[in-house]
């Protein structure tokens, strides 16, 4: 089985929902377990209405859960037109449920109302993608991946327990994949976890590249596509250097100091689970998915393409590491 995870640009409208729609239909003799993140910048925008309502601002939660609210239904709107009613109905109960907690005051821990109510984003995203996959006949399972990925109460950086994350998606998504000649399609969030109490956790910003990496390990995966909107991995940051190139095979050695040094493209944490199984990683362009992207596998270091990042530090000085 394969792992694909499709991050917030690709579901941050309905043409993007559809471009998803349309990868995974050309795979779907296969069997696949898709991680999607929230959509677009919805996770910014928890954000914000995390924030407001922690700091009892009635008014501003109140507006940014409008916001989240109507974009979600306009996308719905969209997506399914007169065939909305089922999915409009799951995603209600789930705005409500989040309207419950906002009227509840805040408890006096940041950290745990962040994640119990950022979380959303994901839980609604995906519930949007499966069924809009099944809208287009695509049969799919969609799973929770709070109860899948367990970590400890570090709320907003969970730390993930290995043991038991990898005991329960054996038991409960394994079984799926047992008979190699059935096609399954399952669906289920990055980002989020859950405790032993069952309470909610979020792995750190940008953390569901990691939750694919997670599901990876645990299922054995033969590969993790990470679906982007650039090319691959260049060996350059775009924003800072002129004529990047693209690279084609890389190390994890190398991937996992490009991730580090601020190459943005792959979570830092994403590559190590993936090494240690021999797990290989594409990371490939939705907008051109029949381009070959970019592969990190067990291979020599790359000797010909000197790998540049920089950052800025202090807003003025640009540090540039080569990393081979
Ligand atoms: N939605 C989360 C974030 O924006 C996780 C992710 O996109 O990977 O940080
Ligand atoms: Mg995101």
């Amino acid at each position: 089985m394969k792992i694909f995870k499709f991050g917030g640009a690709s579901v941050k409208d309905a043409k993007g929902f559809e471009n998803v729609k349309n990868i995974i239909d050309s795979h779907k003799k296969e069997q696949l377990l898709v991680v999607v993140s929230a959509m677009g910048k919805t996770t910014n925008l928890l954000e914000l209405l995390i924030n407001a309502y922690f700091h009892d601002d009635k008014e501003n939660s109140n507006i940014h859960f409008q916001t989240l609210k109507e974009q979600h239904i306009a996308i719905i709107n969209e997506l399914f037109g007169n065939n909305s009613s089922d999915i409009l109905l799951s995603i209600n109960t789930l705005i409500d449920e989040l309207s419950d907690i906002l009227q509840e005051p805040a408890g006096d821990n940041f950290d745990y109302e962040y994640d119990r109510i950022v979380s959303y984003g994901e839980i609604l995203s995906t519930k949007i993608v499966a069924a809009y996959l099944q809208m287009h006949n695509i049969n799919n399972i969609w799973k929770d991946a709070r109860k899948l990925i367990r970590t400890d109460n570090t709320y907003r950086e969970g730390i993930v327990d290995w043991n038991t994350t990898q005991k329960k998606i054996q038991k409960h998504i394994q079984p799926y994949y047992n008979n190699e000649n059935t096609n399954q399609i399952i669906v289920t969030q990055g980002f989020i976890g859950g405790t032993s109490e069952g309470l909610t956790t979020t792995l750190g910003r940008e953390g569901s590249d990691f939750s694919a990496a997670v599901f990876a390990f645990a299922l054995n995966a033969e590969s993790v596509t990470i679906w982007k909107d650039v090319d691959g991995l260049l060996n350059a940051d775009p924003k800072l250097f002129n004529n990047t190139i693209k690279l084609e095979t890389i190390s994890y050695h190398e991937a996992i100091e490009l991730a580090y040094y601020g190459a943005s493209v792959i979570h830092p944490k994403t590559l190590k689970p993936l090494q240690n199984k021999n797990i290989p990683l594409w990371v490939k362009s939705f907008i051109h998915p029949k381009e070959r992207g970019s592969l990190i596998t067990h291979t020599e270091q790359n000797k010909t393409i000197p790998c540049w990042t920089g950052c800025k530090s202090d807003g003025s000085t640009i540090v540039i590491t080569p990393t081979t």
